[in-house]
């Protein structure tokens, strides 16, 4: 069933009036005689509203048809009232036409393709077919933010075959039948069935967050409009906060964030030297005995190792570590693999190593109960 799609001359339209064509049950979807819903599709989500005051919660094309999923049935043949979601509308033609200026201007001045682009909840992403620098990327967000400021007009063209044949335009897609295109001039001529604003002016803003390698190409993170101040919002208030908690003046947060690195580093050194220092004076209170049992707590998981290898060659020896739940442990000792293996029947666990040392985690037990089991042994 055909559908006219208002949402293609009249992208402001955000209410209009319209009958139900049919009403196909599971999941409940209407098929209007016209829509300004538009349906998911080229990287933009579908719009959100109401129809008749019944929440609709996606709009899709399924073989030339649009199909308006609503949360309950409405009979074929009402006349209804549409009432879109006008914020998230709006939202969507804001990143959509700043995606095509900046997808415009890629291609033209780095000879390159689109060749992925989605408007997602946090950000909006665009692929790139070839490596871009930072410089670039920055250059195009700046030649479009100029573009904004200039309020180019937004212009939809339905050409004919032959005047078509003469146009240069940007196309993702073989397309059969009437091309829409979307010129915005000296940016970007592309053919695309999505909703834009009508001039330049109301994208607001075009700000770059993210660039990363993406098969072979890249990939931009960008927002535009009231998302990009809203996510500008967010970091001078993330900025203040840090700088706050730095004590830093403005400007130098990174030289402070350094300090503070430099500062951990060197107090990590000296608790493991310090760690170290009381593992060796344990280990002589334990010289006496014939088994060695140490529960060091103060050892990091990486000091294991080198602090059970202090203990080698001096009868059996077990390092004990406390995790969350157990122990970890490193047992030194000339063939420890039968005692590690009653070691795990007993208290649970597991391990492995070497020839004179084994690594490993117990689940249950204390360090007395270990001892007392070990001198058992
Ligand atoms: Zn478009």
């Amino acid at each position: 069933m055909e559908t006219l799609r208002l949402y293609e001359r009249q992208p402001d339209m955000m209410r209009f009036r319209a009958t139900v064509l049919a009403c196909r049950n599971s999941p409940c979807a209407l098929i209007l005689d016209r829509t300004a819903f538009f349906p998911e599709g080229g990287g933009q989500g579908a719009d959100h509203g109401l129809l008749d005051g019944v929440p609709v919660l996606d709009v899709q094309e399924r073989e030339g048809e649009i199909l308006h999923f609503t949360q309950r049935p409405i009979p074929e043949g009402t006349r209804v009232e549409g009432l879109l979601d006008e914020g998230r509308r709006r939202d969507m033609m804001q990143q959509h036409t700043g995606e095509h200026m900046f997808s415009g201007l890629v291609c033209r001045l780095f000879d390159c393709s689109n060749v992925g682009f989605h408007i997602g909840s946090d950000l909006v992403t665009m692929d790139f077919s070839r490596k871009l620098t930072r410089d670039q990327i920055l250059q195009v967000q700046d030649m479009v933010n100029e573009a904004i400021f200039r309020d180019l007009p937004v212009e939809i063209l339905y050409p004919t075959d032959t005047e078509l044949a003469k146009m240069e335009y940007r196309s993702k897609k073989e397309i059969r039948g009437q091309v829409r295109i979307v010129r915005i001039p000296g940016l970007d001529t592309c053919a695309c069935c999505g909703t834009h604003v009508t001039s330049t002016g109301r994208v607001g803003q075009l700000k770059v967050l993210g660039l990363q390698n993406y098969k072979g190409g890249v990939r931009v993170s960008v927002l535009c409009g009231m998302r990009a101040l809203e996510a500008e919002n967010a970091m001078v208030l993330e900025n203040q906060t840090l700088r706050h908690l730095l004590s830093a003046p403005e400007g130098s947060l990174v030289p402070a964030l350094q300090q503070l690195l430099q500062e951990r580093d060197r107090l990590r050194q000296d608790r493991d030297s310090l760690a170290m220092e009381c593992f060796r004076s344990l280990a002589r209170s334990e010289t006496d005995r014939r088994v060695r049992v140490l529960s060091a707590p103060f050892l990091t998981p990486a000091q294991l190792r080198p602090a059970a290898a202090l203990l080698k060659g001096a009868g059996p020896a077990l390092v004990l570590v406390p995790r969350e739940q157990g122990f970890s442990f490193a047992l030194c000792m000339d063939r420890p693999e039968d005692t590690a293996r009653a070691l795990y029947e007993r208290f649970g666990g597991r391990g492995g190593g070497r020839q004179d040392m084994i690594q490993g985690t117990l689940e249950t037990g204390s360090p007395e109960e270990i001892r007392r089991f070990l001198e058992a042994l």
